[in-house]
């Protein structure tokens, strides 16, 4: 059996003509820039989100970039937050100027190590930005906390978190602001790319919108200097047709999740996250694969070194490498979210992260793998990824060892 790691076949074929006749609708309309598609988006994510304003606008990137402009972010201005992320988040950071600062995250949720923001807020620190990564919401009453004592400003990345909740509260209602990707892939996707950014204050929502349309308050009057960053009708008209089923989406993923998490919790080549909170909303499922010799059981000794680790000054990748080789000959598709750190991208070499100074970061990068996880997969494709994991793994050491 094939099993893919993401697929929207299934809900294309549930939705199909839902999403033709709204296409077409916009499409004939002509209304193409703005209108009352797009507004009715907006109102609803908003409410969606639990708070007053949401912008709509043509990415997630761009959702982080105009809300840290909004809040009046810039050069010389730091910015906590976490390398172990899609590159985005601390490029949205360094595209208005301001320096990515990045911590450490926790070993056992992969999020920002909250005991670690005090310790590395400077004079020039402005924002908080905690990533809610692979579904899962950052404790938000602690880290708005500590922004409260510091004065700074929270931005929430909920990029990979539509549907998550913290405490009952919508991931994104928390912060100043909260960003949001339609990143086809993600929990809640365009046929495109979109985003939003959600926020409570009114003025720091007309400052965003303008910000949005070329920093103009009115016709041809340009008090800023903007972006050009809306949200297309025909991808409005998208999501209008996808958001009323975000809920039951994030319940069938929490029940894969849960399954995976029941199935594989005992196999000894592979560690889990700690169970999430409640408002997890799975956007991945990942399991770690420690390298050998410590483990010594998904590869029995049979894998090769890796070329990232030696290229980018990593921990030695090579059981998740093995691992993820022989799912896929077996069919299984899996993905790495992320292999190298941002701190240790190429690109922000000037920032002088060596290597060894994210640990924990670094050493996630060379240890997860992310599992086949969307509403629509079958329990029979489920069933070919946990058997294939116990197989090549081992449901003991000595069935690994014998393999
Ligand atoms: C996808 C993603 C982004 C960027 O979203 P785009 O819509 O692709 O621009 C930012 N941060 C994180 C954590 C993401 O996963």
């Amino acid at each position: 059996m094939q099993v893919p790691p993401f697929s929207l076949g299934e809900q294309l074929r549930q939705l199909g003509d839902a999403l033709d006749s709204a296409v077409l609708e916009v499409l004939r309309s002509g209304q193409y820039i703005g209108g009352n598609t797009i507004a009715g988006f907006e109102q609803s994510f908003a409410a969606a989100c639990g708070t007053p304003h949401a912008i709509g606008c043509n990415s997630g990137t761009d959702a982080l970039i105009l809300a840290l402009r909004g809040l009046g972010i810039g050069p010389g201005d730091e910015v906590i937050t976490t390398s172990f992320s899609f590159f985005a988040t601390a490029e949205a950071i360094s595209a208005v100027g301001a320096t990515p600062v990045f911590i450490d995250v926790e070993d056992d949720t992969y999020l920002i190590a909250i005991d670690r923001i005090e310790a590395a807020i400077t004079p020039a620190t402005r924002a908080l930005m905690p990533v809610h990564l692979f579904g899962r919401p950052a404790d938000m009453e602690r880290i708005c906390a500590i922004a409260a004592a510091h004065e700074l400003r929270v931005i929430e990345d909920c990029a990979q978190a539509s549907g998550a909740h913290w405490a009952g509260q919508p991931v994104g209602s928390w912060g100043d602001a909260g960003c949001f990707s339609f990143f086809p892939t993600k929990n809640l996707g365009a046929a495109g790319d979109g985003g939003a950014v959600v926020c409570r204050d009114p003025a720091l929502a007309q400052r965003m919108r303008e910000l949005a349309v070329h920093g103009m308050p009115r016709r041809y009057l340009h008090t800023d200097l903007g972006y050009n960053s809306r949200l297309d009708a025909l991808q409005a008209a998208v999501l209008n047709v996808k958001l009323p089923y975000l809920g039951s989406w994030v319940e069938q993923r929490r029940a894969i999740a849960e399954r995976y998490q029941r199935e594989l919790d005992d196999l000894p080549g592979i560690a889990l996250a700690s169970i999430g909170p409640e408002g997890h909303s799975w956007n991945q499922f990942v399991v770690r694969v420690p390298r050998c010799p410590s483990s010594g059981v998904a590869c029995a000794g049979r894998c090769a070194p890796s070329s990232d680790s030696a290229d980018f000054g990593l921990p030695e990748a090579c059981c998740r490498d093995w691992l993820k080789q022989q799912l896929q000959e077996a069919g299984i598709s899996t993905i790495i979210y992320y292999p190298i750190p941002i701190h240790r991208q190429p690109a922000y070499a000037n920032l002088g992260y060596g290597p060894g100074s994210l640990p924990v970061t670094e050493r996630l990068c060379a240890e997860v793998l992310s599992l086949p996880i969307f509403p629509e997969l079958t329990s029979a494709q489920q069933d070919a990824v946990i058997a294939a994991l116990r197989q090549l793994v081992g449901a003991d050491k000595s069935s690994a060892v014998a393999a």
